[in-house]
């Protein structure tokens, strides 16, 4: 247990130093927003880069685990065989898409329902936009949207647990999803020009952390598809937003940030919806 809590320790410092030398040149070579790269709580955001990845893997275990077993009561067996016996390469595809609906109603209903709203607002604290705000999440936050779309894979059977571990479809899924995400919150100017209607990019996502008008839209991680289906894309062309944040107050520091939502009183909780 304590053996596999420092190999996922030492894991998470590799992929950042890889994160680091990815997005820090790129956006010093192309950036949207002119900006320093230790930026206003860059900091804090480290330490969220660690809490983020390794608090949901530690309690997934059990909802996983759960779903699981009540998914072989409700979904007919012959599905989950079906599902089981695709190749893999089909299975990760389709648990992509699968999760990517499960994503978007997760994000959405962390925006409509006040309750989720309160851990969701520190995500959409962020001012200044770069790669590593893609980390800054409540854990309560990070671990509910991310249920929301694994959960699904596991009921149709796309993916099985392990020996109470996640097996490489939905370890496949996550990664996917996460690493993806370091790049539609980064400070690239990039425009992806036809393939905006196929694929998440920056401006897809920087539009969803907008302060004004249009708000509530581009709730996807990485396919526009699944927001256009439901009525909530927002993609004008080569256009960017000028001002990110959130008018919900979100404390400086990781002690409030992490205790604020479960304050009985707080001002957060008069901005119902955002
Ligand atoms: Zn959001
Ligand atoms: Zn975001």
């Amino acid at each position: 247990m304590l053996r596999q809590f420092a190999l996922d320790f030492f894991r998470l410092w590799l992929w950042l130093l890889i994160l680091v030398a990815v997005f820090v040149p790129l956006e010093r070579l192309f950036p949207l927003h002119r900006q320093r790269v230790f930026r206003a709580r860059f900091f804090t955001d480290l330490i969220y880069y660690f809490l983020s990845s390794l608090l949901p893997k530690a309690v997934m275990v059990l909802p996983l685990a759960l779903a699981g077993s009540a998914a072989h009561r409700v979904v007919p067996a012959s599905l989950q065989t079906a599902m089981a016996s695709l190749p893999v390469g089909m299975r990760f595809a389709i648990a992509l898409a699968i999760a990517e609906v499960g994503y978007y109603w997760g994000h959405r209903w962390s925006h409509e329902i006040p309750f989720l709203w309160r851990f969701h607002s520190l995500h959409h604290s962020a001012e200044e936009m770069d790669w590593l705000v893609n980390t800054r999440a409540h854990p309560v936050d990070m671990v509910f949207t991310r249920l929301c779309g694994i959960l699904p894979v596991y009921v149709l059977g796309l993916s099985q647990t392990a020996g109470g571990s996640p097996d490489s479809i939905s370890v496949l899924v996550i990664l996917t999803s996460t690493l993806w995400g370091f790049f539609i919150h980064s400070n690239l100017r990039w425009r992806l020009g036809p393939l905006e209607w196929l694929v998440a990019g920056p401006a897809f996502h920087h539009w969803h952390h907008t302060f004004e008008e249009p708000l509530n839209r581009n709730f996807s991680p990485m396919l526009p598809l699944v927001d256009r289906l439901f009525g909530t894309l927002y993609s004008p062309k080569g256009e960017w937003p000028v001002k990110y944040g959130t008018s919900s107050p979100v404390p400086a520091d990781l002690a409030g940030q992490l205790l604020q939502p479960f304050a009985v009183t707080s001002e957060a909780h008069d901005y119902p919806v955002r």
